[in-house]
Order: structure tokens, then C-alpha cells, then sequence
């Protein structure tokens, strides 16, 4: 499993290059134990891998979903060479060695293991790896969209999270603002639209835009940063376009869509006092928050199988609320550390790798045997 964890970190899927090099080692490591996989493959050098253990069918089958994409890594900080897995000290280093590969190495490990003892399983054991999760989740909606199985008892998304046993995230909603106005020369800014002026008037009354009135047990309040901004083009120029990006992190009692009317309401009102406002807003990034029921079955389940006695929520957003709209309750566990994530020198201890492979056996038994 370790070689299958080198193997993968290797196969470089950073944004630039794209998950198919990954599903491909997915696909041969699949095959050589007879595990039955199927890679989709668009634009070139996107892909996601499906694969499954069939059984009688007796049983709700059980979904795995881990993403097979990375985030790049520059040079500086490393130690190592980011794309060659190094062991060191009883870890392995490399870009993805935890986020999450690790996850997906041990998952796949496990239905090898799973597959080569003969057992006969009563659910269907299906692997999913799809593109993208940190990008754009192009690879998950993908994978929805073609998904057939109705009949599933639960999923599980092995990311890292230090073997404790999640089922809420925050959700988020990324925007991009563009008011728009009029060039004009800047000695007579009375001749133009200031698109600069009109931004300053959407933030004073964006700033007014309250998201910490409701609050969840788990996850707390909503939140809302303007993050980058954009505009002008010269000092003499009056500027026609200037664009702000807004990060709003959202709990479950949030709509996203009812934030956008909002938000077009604020543009409203500064219509109001501002004739020649016009704004546009874009959506960059919608992902609903997380909120899995922490005493349902599935859950319960797993938490007795693990020893796990409290759920938590992850600080991080994953793909897991997509899985969660086929109406099955969804689980993040995993090993390795959210700590060492998006960080130079990642790395997963090879201990978690050999725990990772002995739960996953566990869960898998009892919801197939
Ligand atoms: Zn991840």
C-alpha cells in the first residue's frame, strides 16, 4: 500500500496537468488484484475513476469517494522534491501524501485486501475518485451526474482528519462583484462613471451584511471577507470596471441563492442614492455547507466500530455536500492531518496508512458481511 501511495503522489494532479496520470495507476493497481474500474477521461487530461466489488446485492451498497487532484507546490520550503514520495522517519513526504491520497491509497488498499480474501459481501463496495475538488468540484458533479445506484446505505470521504469522525463543514459561497461605469478623462470625472466610486458604495453597505445571526452548535456562524479587488487603470483615466471577490463561508441554515437576492437588493438600495450604479454578480465557488445527522444509523454505526464516541466538524470544505444530495448520510475519516495540508513538506505518518487500511476493513465488514 505504501508503494501505491508513492506510486500516486507521483503521479502529478496539480491543475496545470490534470488527475488522469493518478486515475491511471488507480486503474492498473484495480486490475492487478481483478477489482473491475472504469476511467472517465475529458478535456484531454481531466478524469475520475469509478471501481467496485460487486456482491449479492442483498445489502445497501457503500460508497467511498476520495478526489484525485492536488494543489500545486513551488519549491521553496520543501525539503524534498514535492513530487517524488520520500520516506523519512516513519513518514511519507509529497504533494498529496495526505490531502488525500493517503485516503484513497488505503481505501484502495483495503478492497484489495477485501477481494483477495474471498468474502462474500452482501453490498456492493464501490470506489469513487473524481477531479478537481480543489478547484471547481467539475470531477464530483460529474460523477453525480452519471450515478445510478439508489440503493446505498452511506459514504465515506477518507480525507484527513486525524482519525476523528466528521459529518458537518461550513459551506461556501465565492463572489465576484463588478460594478460597472463610464471612462472618461481624469481631469473631468464629471463626464464619466466612476466604477471605483461605485464599489465603495456596494462595500459601506455590504459591510451592514449580517451572517453571524444564526449560529449552529457545531459549526458557529457564517462569515463573509472581501478578499481581492480590482480596478482602474491609470491615475488619469476614470475607471469603467472595477471587480471585488467575496468569500462567504455559510452553515446550513444558510440559502445560498437567497444571499445572491440579498445582494442584489443591496444593489438596489444603492440605487437609490447613487443614480448611475449598475453591478453585476458572478458566482465563483458554491458549495453547500455540510450537516450530516450525528445519531442516524450509519453514523452510529461507524462510531461503534471506530470507538468514537463524539462527532466534530472539519474547519475545511470538501466534496462531501454533493454526495449528500443523494439523501444518504456522509462521514469524513481519514488518516493523516488537516495540519500538513496545502503546506510544504506534507506528509502522511506510515503508521495511519496500516490503522486507515484495519478501520476501513472493519467498516466495510460490517456494513457488507
Ligand atoms: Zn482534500
Amino acid at each position: 500500500m505504501k508503494e501505491l501511495l508513492k506510486k500516486l503522489i507521483e503521479a502529478k494532479s496539480t491543475p496545470d496537468l490534470g488527475e488522469i496520470q493518478c486515475a491511471n495507476v488507480l486503474a492498473d493497481f484495480f486490475s492487478s488484484v481483478g477489482i473491475e474500474s472504469n476511467v472517465e477521461v475529458w478535456d484531454n487530461n481531466r478524469a475520475n475513476i469509478t471501481a467496485t466489488i460487486k456482491s449479492t446485492g442483498q445489502n445497501p451498497a457503500l460508497l467511498f469517494v476520495s478526489h484525485l487532484d492536488v494543489v500545486p507546490a513551488s519549491k521553496q520550503g520543501w525539503h524534498t522534491d514535492a513530487f517524488i514520495a520520500t520516506e523519512q522517519d516513519g513518514k511519507i513526504f509529497g504533494r498529496g501524501a495526505c490531502d488525500m491520497k493517503a485516503g484513497m491509497a488505503t481505501v484502495a488498499a483495503t478492497m484489495a485486501e477485501i477481494k483477495k480474501s474471498g468474502v462474500n459481501l452482501k453490498s456492493d463496495i464501490i470506489f469513487s475518485a473524481t477531479a478537481g475538488e480543489e478547484t471547481d468540484s467539475c470531477g464530483i458533479v460529474k460523477f453525480l451526474k452519471s450515478f445510478s445506484v439508489k440503493n446505498l446505505c452511506g459514504a465515506l470521504v477518507p480525507e484527513p482528519t486525524g482519525f476523528e469522525l466528521i459529518t458537518a463543514h461550513r459551506g461556501l459561497l465565492w463572489l465576484e462583484i463588478t460594478t460597472k461605469g463610464k471612462t472618461a478623462h481624469g481631469s473631468m470625472p464629471h463626464l464619466g462613471i466612476n466604477a471605483i466610486e461605485s464599489m465603495r458604495a456596494f462595500l459601506s453597505e455590504f459591510e451592514h451584511y449580517d451572517l453571524t445571526a444564526v449560529k449552529d452548535k457545531l459549526l458557529g456562524t457564517g462569515s463573509k471577507s472581501v478578499n481581492k479587488i480590482k480596478g482602474g487603470s491609470a491615475t488619469n483615466v476614470i475607471p469603467d470596471k472595477c471587480s471585488a471577490q467575496i468569500d462567504i463561508r455559510t452553515i446550513a441554515e444558510h440559502d445560498h441563492s437567497e444571499i445572491q437576492k440579498d445582494i442584489e437588493a443591496i444593489f438596489a438600495k444603492v440605487s437609490q442614492s447613487k443614480k448611475d450604479f449598475s453591478a453585476a454578480i458572478e458566482v465563483l465557488r458554491d458549495v453547500k455547507a455540510l450537516k450530516t445527522n450525528s445519531d442516524c444509523k450509519f453514523v452510529d454505526d461507524i462510531k461503534k466500530i471506530t470507538g468514537i464516541t463524539q462527532t466534530t466538524a472539519a474547519p475545511f470544505t470538501t466534496d462531501a455536500p454533493f454526495i449528500a444530495e443523494l439523501s444518504i448520510p456522509v462521514v469524513i475519516f481519514g488518516p493523516g492531518s488537516g495540519e500538513t495540508c496545502h503546506k510544504p513538506n506534507e506528509y502522511v505518518e506510515i503508521a495511519d496508512l496500516q490503522k486507515a487500511v484495519e478501520i476501513y476493513k472493519k467498516i466495510i465488514l460490517h456494513f457488507a458481511k
